[in-house]
Order: C-alpha cells, then sequence, then structure tokens
C-alpha cells in the first residue's frame, strides 16, 4: 500500500495506524495540518473493503478539515479518525476505549469527534482514555451538531440564491434535497419555514413520507432527485455524488447541501461552472457542525455566539462567489486558493 505517494497524500503531518489485539481495533488517523491548532475531525467506522479504501478516506478527509476550519475561522488544524468495523455488528466498549487509547497516544494533537458510524455514546466511552474528545454535548443547550450544520447550509444557500437569482426572499424558491436524516430533515424544515417549495428523496421511505407529510413536500425516488425541476438541489446523503453524469442531467442552477466530498472528480466543479450552475463548496457550506463541536470544548459556552459564528458562513460565501466571478474561476478553486491563504 503507498503513503507518501498515495493520490490523496497532501504533505499530512502524521498518519497513525492502530491496533490492538484484545480488541480487534484496527484504526488510521491521520494529522493533516496543525499549524492553526490541534487536528480536530470526526471518527468515522466503517466496514472498509480493505485498509486501502481506509486510508484513502482518512486522507481525503483529513485535508478536507484543514480546509473547513481554516474557512470556518477557528483555531484549529484538520485530522480524521476511521476504524475499519462494521458498526452495527462490531462496536463494543473494548474496541472504543482501545481507541480511546490510541488517541491519547497523541497527546492532543488530534482530537476526535463523532462522524458516521460513531455517536455521543462512543465519545463517552473514548473520553474513559482519553480527555482529547469533543462532541459530548453541553446539556439541553448543544450535542447533536447536525441543527448548527443545517444552519450554516441554509445561510449559505441564501446567499447562493442571492449571487445566482438577485433575490433575498426564498418563498416559493424550489429545493431538492436529497436525503433527510440528521441535517436533511433540519435543513427541510428551516426551508419550509422561509415559504420555499421542497422536493425530497431517502432510501428511507417510512421517514420520508412522515416529513413529506409535515412540510406538504413532495417526495421522489432516489434515482429521480437529480431530474427534479427545482432551482436549487441540496445533497445532504453521501458524498461524491456530483458525477459527470449528474453535472449534465441537474436542472437546478444553484448546488448546495451538507454532505462531505460531493465533487465526485475536481473537474466537475468546471461541468457545474460551464452549465452556469452555482456550486457552493461543500466543505465551507457544512462547516456549521465543526463550529460548535469547537466551542463545546471551551469552559465557557454561548450558543447565541455559536449561532453567530455559523451565520458568518454566508459572508465566506459571498467573498468566495464574488471572487470567483471576478477571477472566472470556479468557486471551488477560489474556496481551496482561500483556506490555503489563510493557512499560509
Ligand atoms: P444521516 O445518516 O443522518 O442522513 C443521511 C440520509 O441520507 C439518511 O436518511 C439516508 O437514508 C439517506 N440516504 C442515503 N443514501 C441515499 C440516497 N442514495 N438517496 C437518498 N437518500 C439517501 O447523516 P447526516 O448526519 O444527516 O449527514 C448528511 C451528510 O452531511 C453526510 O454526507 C455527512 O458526512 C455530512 N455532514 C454532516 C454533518 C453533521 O453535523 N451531521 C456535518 C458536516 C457534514
Amino acid at each position: 500500500m503507498r503513503v507518501f505517494d498515495h493520490p490523496e497524500f497532501d504533505h499530512h503531518q502524521q498518519i497513525v495506524f492502530g491496533c490492538d489485539e484484545a480488541s480487534g481495533l484496527r484504526a488510521i488517523i491521520a494529522v493533516h495540518d496543525t499549524r492553526r491548532g490541534p487536528a480536530l475531525g470526526g471518527l468515522r467506522i466503517y466496514p472498509y473493503a480493505d485498509e486501502a479504501d481506509a486510508l484513502t478516506d482518512v486522507l481525503r478527509l483529513s485535508r478536507g478539515m484543514t480546509y473547513k476550519s481554516a474557512l470556518a475561522d477557528l483555531p484549529l488544524g484538520g485530522g480524521k479518525a476511521v476504524i475499519i468495523a462494521d458498526p452495527r455488528r462490531d462496536k463494543t466498549p473494548a474496541l472504543l476505549r482501545a481507541m480511546g487509547r490510541l488517541v491519547e497516544s497523541l497527546g492532543g494533537r488530534y482530537i476526535t469527534a463523532e462522524d458516521s458510524g460513531s455517536g455521543e455514546e462512543d465519545m463517552r466511552l473514548i473520553r474513559q482514555e482519553t480527555r482529547h474528545v469533543s462532541g459530548l454535548g453541553r446539556g439541553g443547550d448543544s450535542g447533536d451538531p447536525s441543527p448548527f450544520t443545517a444552519h450554516g447550509v441554509f445561510c449559505a444557500l441564501k446567499s447562493a440564491v442571492r449571487h445566482r437569482f438577485g433575490r433575498d426572499e426564498l418563498k416559493d424558491l424550489r429545493v431538492a434535497i436529497q436525503g433527510v436524516g440528521h441535517v436533511g430533515a433540519h435543513l427541510a424544515r428551516e426551508l419550509h419555514a422561509a415559504g420555499a417549495k421542497l422536493v425530497l428523496a431517502d432510501v428511507d421511505r417510512d421517514s420520508l413520507g412522515m416529513l413529506s407529510e409535515e412540510l406538504e413536500a413532495q417526495n421522489v425516488a432516489p434515482e429521480a432527485i437529480f431530474d427534479a425541476e427545482v432551482d436549487v438541489f441540496a445533497p445532504c446523503a453521501m458524498g461524491a455524488v456530483l458525477t459527470r453524469e449528474v453535472a449534465d442531467r441537474l436542472r437546478a442552477t444553484v448546488v448546495c447541501g451538507a454532505a462531505n466530498n460531493q465533487l465526485a472528480t475536481p473537474d466537475v466543479a468546471g461541468r457545474l461552472h460551464d452549465r452556469g450552475i452555482l456550486y457552493a463548496p461543500d466543505y465551507v457550506a457544512n462547516a456549521g457542525g465543526v463550529i460548535e463541536v469547537e466551542a463545546q470544548r471551551h469552559d465557557r459556552y454561548d450558543r447565541e455566539a455559536v449561532m453567530r459564528h455559523v451565520e458568518r458562513i454566508s459572508t465566506t460565501i459571498d467573498e468566495i462567489f464574488t471572487r470567483a466571478r471576478a477571477e472566472e474561476r470556479t468557486p471551488s478553486e477560489v474556496a481551496d486558493r482561500l483556506a490555503r491563504e489563510r493557512l499560509g
């Protein structure tokens, strides 16, 4: 397995492979960059086909966290951890505590948090071995980062709509949301409250049905969401959803959602741009969660201040779209450059 010449390797500062025979732990922690602060990033537990897949994921996700935190103006670097395991079958207290010891061995250079396959309960077990954990919530005030992520996406979406259509109001704006899980459902409710008309899709038909009824939304089959006659497409399910084929197929002229790593390949940004589709770079739009997780690390937690910070995502997105237009570049290129400037 190649590491230093891996296509996703980007001068990562440290990559740690951890193994614990007793609990069956097989994990990788990637610390991408700590110039702005400790490398914070979630712990993904997923049954990767092999360790090459796990390495690809952790390298890509940890770099994304560096850029996300830099553009969200957080005193954090970027890191990520993955455990090669099925979260429904293999997640045991012994496995999580072994992971806690691995995190502890980095002495605070890496701070872990929830991600897909891991939740607040798991973080409590990890906390028994290390204090370098966030995402444990602060009583009734915080905890689940998804409402904050959704609010950030909502702010980014409003900014994109202003740039693309020259309007501030969302009334009667047509929005298609792919995936109405934690983030997608919160986003749908905020958009509904602002007067938008929704088209929803999810592979989980039960939760989709209930939400559609509540919000008087149209629901469509998962594959049909790309063809919906809408103004905005909001990917809130999985990554790599924006393939060349999808870029050619979309009817929406704004793409703004919560999913990480939406572009299947970097060239899709150019294809969207050529078709006049304004794409809000995912790691800028979906930074609300990490802003909340960062705030939880401090003694004083002020929910209003966290919300104001999340709302500044609009300002960053505005700057990216304005520069992209002036420089005739894609918003993705501009976002990457802006992040590198902040790291510089
Ligand atoms: P989630 O698992 O709660 O929701 C995802 C939803 O997508 C589920 O309801 C699932 O059934 C649905 N789905 C899966 N495949 C689908 C398909 N092909 N078509 C339609 N629906 C499909 O996850 P979440 O926490 O809401 O996160 C959503 C996305 O946002 C993920 O990509 C995640 O990495 C990203 N994200 C989440 C946060 C957060 O705060 N939770 C923060 C940043 C980024």
